[in-house]
């Protein structure tokens, strides 16, 4: 496959300022970061294009190396085609500059820990966690209070995280030199990888903790009560802060986040605040009106008003009985959709009466044919 220009894939000019480099290749790598991608071969290639034409165009000897001599001129220096590492790790750099929020946009933080190994503290920090939890729909509505139980890693109990036995201390990593990295170098290149001894811990130990197998974290099972506030959507998700998984030697916890599932209910359905349901009434109550009592989702009687020649399909407003606004007094409303039932039995007094009915109204044997659109409310 051709390759395209530097420029062209980044999609500024020649002369392009560092900072309009820059600004180029983070639109692109928002949008196809991996993590956003997952197995989307395009988008994978797309942002390993991108990453490359970054790592050239923002580095001034590759720049004129390649603005003087092309891809040829860069050939053989380790460059092209190869890993993101680099650029990866300086996403931190190029977000944080322009108030992005790594975590945010990358949603990359489940499971792994962060990516950015731009500090010891973010290395040793323990991953995030996801719950799925399922609630009932009147209790995203109402709120309620829930316990869960999950299953996290803690501070090995034995070793109090040292990961060593009886005592043994872990030792800094002789391969690199406590880093978790080594960087392997070509040319002006040089990619940084996970050190193959210590697996990125930066430390070995001689005599490794037989509970946690020198991890210093070993699996518990937790119990919290979570508190559901009113109002929550589906989708929504809660951050319990620290109860991720254990940092590694001494690092910070990770969050755990709960992510809600609404169960659908049988009569109510919601949009925003407000609440829907249906009625129905009799072709009698609605040509004459009527009140009818019904039961509001948190098993309240309400009184309806049925105004007398209401159509079908007609929606009523009940104010404020929808769902809470959370932190405040308001609330949504409650719309009934009035669903006019025609009989399909008739007892022949009721015949005879509607026969009569009919006969002093008079039927209109030739309608006009109106817009769908117009029985809507
Ligand atoms: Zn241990
Ligand atoms: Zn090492």
């Amino acid at each position: 496959m051709a390759k395209r220009d530097y420029y062209e894939v980044l999609g500024v000019s020649k002369g392009a300022t560092k900072e309009e480099i820059k600004k180029g290749y983070r639109k692109l790598a928002v949008q196809y970061h991996p993590d956003r991608n997952p197995g989307n071969k395009e988008a994978e290639d797309k942002f390993k294009e991108a990453t490359e034409a970054y790592e050239v165009l923002s580095d001034d000897q590759k720049r004129q190396i390649y603005d003087q001599y092309g891809f040829a001129g860069l050939e053989g220096m380790g460059g092209g085609g190869g890993g993101y590492s680099h650029a990866y790790s300086d996403f931190q750099d190029i977000f944080g500059n322009a108030g992005f929020d790594f975590e945010s946009i990358f949603g990359s933080f489940f499971g792994g820990g962060r990516s950015s190994r731009s500090s010891g503290a973010a290395r040793n920090q323990g991953a995030n966690l996801r719950y799925d939890l399922e609630i009932s729909f009147k209790d995203a509505v109402y709120g309620t209070k829930t316990e869960i139980q999950f299953t996290h890693n803690e501070t090995c109990s034995v070793c109090h995280g040292t990961g060593g036995a009886d005592g043994a201390k872990k030792k800094t990593c002789a391969t690199c030199h406590g880093t978790g990295q080594i960087r392997r170098s070509s040319g002006f290149f040089s990619m940084a990888q996970t050190c193959p001894t210590c697996q990125g811990e930066g430390s070995t130990i001689d005599n490794p903790c037989r509970n946690c197998g020198g991890t210093g974290l070993e699996k518990k099972k937790r119990k919290i009560v979570v508190t559901i506030p009113p109002g929550i959507d589906d989708g929504k998700r809660i951050a319990i802060p620290q109860q991720g998984d254990a940092g590694r030697n001494g690092g910070p916890a990770g969050d755990l986040y709960i992510f809600i599932h609404v169960k659908p209910h049988p009569r109510f359905e919601r949009s925003g605040q407000d609440l829907y349901c249906a009625v129905p009434v009799s072709i009698t109550q609605a040509a004459l009106g009527a009140e009818i009592m019904i039961q509001s989702l948190d098993e309240k009687k309400i009184k309806i008003r049925i105004p007398a020649g209401i159509q079908h399909g007609k929606l009523l407003r009940v104010k404020e009985e929808g769902v809470p606004v959370n932190g405040t007094s308001r609330k949504g409303d409650l719309y009934i959709k009035i669903i006019v039932r025609v009989p399909q039995k008739l007892s022949s007094k009721a015949k005879q009466l509607l026969d009569e009915v009919s006969r002093i109204e008079g039927e209109n044997t030739s309608p006009e044919p109106i817009l769908l659109s117009e029985l809507e409310n």
